[in-house]
């Protein structure tokens, strides 16, 4: 196994993405996404899969990972064939979609198609999709195996598969599957892993299935020093919720993660917090997958400011506009400390984090800071910190945003219509607020303003397109990279009938419920 160890730090001689051997087509669309310098792990795998070899490629969240496997990917594939030529396994439904709507912009100038199948989705229409011809399926493991043995999805020509996440995958008890799934298609495929860590489970599979595979290992330790400012609390456990009360109303962030060690740790955090009127919402392994993917919708569409999560549910999530993170029970380890870091101060912006430790747990602090090579400082209120001074605080004023703390006394926003009741934890003794839009069902479309799309436009095709009357639509909100309507549920399945497949302003559209 040749090995190739590559700090974050030595980015003075990166090359650019045409050195890395990309084609024009790739070239135009990665240009006109905006990225400009391949991130260090880009610049050792691209070149890598495209001379044909397998790869390992272990680097933390945020790292672009998937223009990683994805550009080279695209490369390799020949749209004049119609077969499944690559097949990408994802842990969870929506790592899947979030993957999907990736590749799906690297490939604005490729005839490539592109298809997600994951389950609590209708399997009929992913079959229709399949039907009409993929080039690459980006799939969550079960799903896969339901399509191969309804004989719709056919992997004898995968030759390049992707795994990512892979050490998630082992956590969700996957990886049998996995191996089946591989075991399926040819064995003169190229195999790319990913994953942040390495267990053993994850090497032996690496060596069983994958052919003198170069491993490609990216330092996560510039990540937090430079891009994120540290500090600590010590508060003794009993005041860990109104210390954190107290702190958010001084720092006011745009949108905050809060970490919890356990499951009901979480979940007693956000039903202290909903007590006390915070738009909160908690994403742990408890929740149902559908569950999950509302939370993580509504945090993602920034009309839920505050997320409280358990580090194996908000792993793999890259999570844009965190500008804080709250380790309100301190990580069991430098290693997760970084990966709950890795979570804000993306792309250039400042993110902050603030870890609460009790008296008994600064040796800890201490382990983690000389183990992640950084330094904490205690806590100062904004005000105080003159050394970060910085213009007024921007909020982000999207429809429905909320700022995220929210005056004693004042009324709770209504929380973001969904169906399952689960994600109260099954709980329905704090008094969850009355469901903000009755009668009105939400739906994804795979474009957002990337691609040109503005509310006009959804206006334009909900009215001439879907025929809905303007009484039936009910909100319409473009992000980065999809967007979301809402319309009357009698109309909501006609509007997918009628909308899916479709094209607006050059690109086609892809149309489905949000959540059942
Ligand atoms: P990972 O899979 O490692 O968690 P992603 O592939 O999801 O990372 O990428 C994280 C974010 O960084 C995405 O929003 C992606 O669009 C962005 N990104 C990826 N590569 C680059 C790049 N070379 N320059 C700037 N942004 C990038
Ligand atoms: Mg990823």
């Amino acid at each position: 196994m040749s090995d190739t160890e590559t700090r974050a730090e030595t980015d003075a001689e990166t090359r650019t993405f045409a050195e890395l051997g990309l084609n024009s087509e790739l070239l135009q669309a990665i240009d006109e996404i905006g990225f400009k310098d391949p991130s260090p792990i880009q610049e050792q795998a691209i070149p890598a899969l495209l001379d044909g070899l397998d790869v390992i490629g272990q680097a933390q969240t945020g790292t672009g990972k998937t223009a990683a496997f994805g550009l080279p990917m695209l490369q390799y594939l020949d749209p004049a064939s119609d077969e499944v030529q690559a097949i990408i396994l994802t842990p969870t439904r929506e790592l899947c979609i979030q993957v999907t709507q990736e590749l799906r912009s690297y490939a604005e100038h490729l005839d490539i198609e592109i298809v997600a199948v994951f389950g609590g989705a209708p399997i009929k229409s992913q079959q229709a999709q399949l039907r009409a011809g993929a080039h690459v399926v980006v799939a969550t493991v079960g799903r896969v195996k339901d399509l191969i043995s309804r004989r719709s999805l056919v992997l004898t020509a995968a030759r390049f598969v992707v795994l990512d996440e892979a050490d998630e995958m082992l956590d969700l008890g996957f990886i049998e599957d996995v191996e089946k799934i591989i075991r399926m298609c040819p064995s003169g495929r190229q195999t790319a892993l990913f994953s942040a860590t390495m267990p053993p489970p994850i090497k032996r599979l690496a060596e069983t299935y994958m052919y003198d595979p170069v491993t490609v290992k990216i330092t996560p330790k510039k990540l937090t020093v430079d891009s994120v400012s540290q500090a600590f609390v010590e508060v003794a456990g009993k005041q860990k919720t109104d210390r954190l009360i107290e702190l958010l109303k001084a720092e006011e962030p745009e949108q905050a993660i809060m970490f919890c060690r356990t499951k009901i740790g979480a979940s007693r955090l956000e039903r202290d917090l909903k007590n006390r009127g915070m738009n909160v919402k908690a994403l742990h392994g408890d929740l149902s997958q559908g569950t999950r993917d509302g939370v993580m919708i509504a945090f993602k569409g920034g009309r839920v400011p505050l997320l409280v999560a358990t580090d194996i549910a908000a792993r793999g999530l890259d999570i844009e506009h965190v500008t804080h993170i709250i380790n309100y029970d301190i990580p069991n380890s430098s290693e997760t400390y970084v990966h709950r870091i890795g979570r804000t101060g993306r792309a250039g912006r400042t993110g902050r984090a603030i870890t609460f430790v009790t008296p008994d747990q600064r040796p800890d602090l201490a382990v983690i800071e000389k183990e992640a090579g950084t330094t904490i400082t205690a806590w100062e209120a904004p005000e105080d910190r003159i050394e970060h001074a910085r213009p007024p605080r921007r909020r982000r004023r999207r429809e429905g945003n909320e700022p995220a703390v929210i005056a004693e006394g004042e009324e709770a926003p209504a929380e973001e219509s969904r169906a399952e009741p689960a994600a109260t934890g099954g709980r329905d003794d704090r008094g969850e607020p009355a469901e903000a839009t009755d009668g009105a069902t939400k739906l994804f479309i795979n474009r957002g303003r990337r691609s040109g799309l503005t509310e006009d436009d959804l206006e334009w095709a909900l009215r001439e397109g879907a025929v809905l009357e303007d009484s039936q639509i009910s909100a319409i909100r473009v992000l980065d990279r999809f967007s979301f309507v809402e319309v009357d549920s009698d109309v909501a399945e006609q509007t997918v009938e009628r909308l899916d497949g479709s094209r607006l302003k050059d690109a086609d559209i892809r149309v489905e419920v949000a959540r059942s």
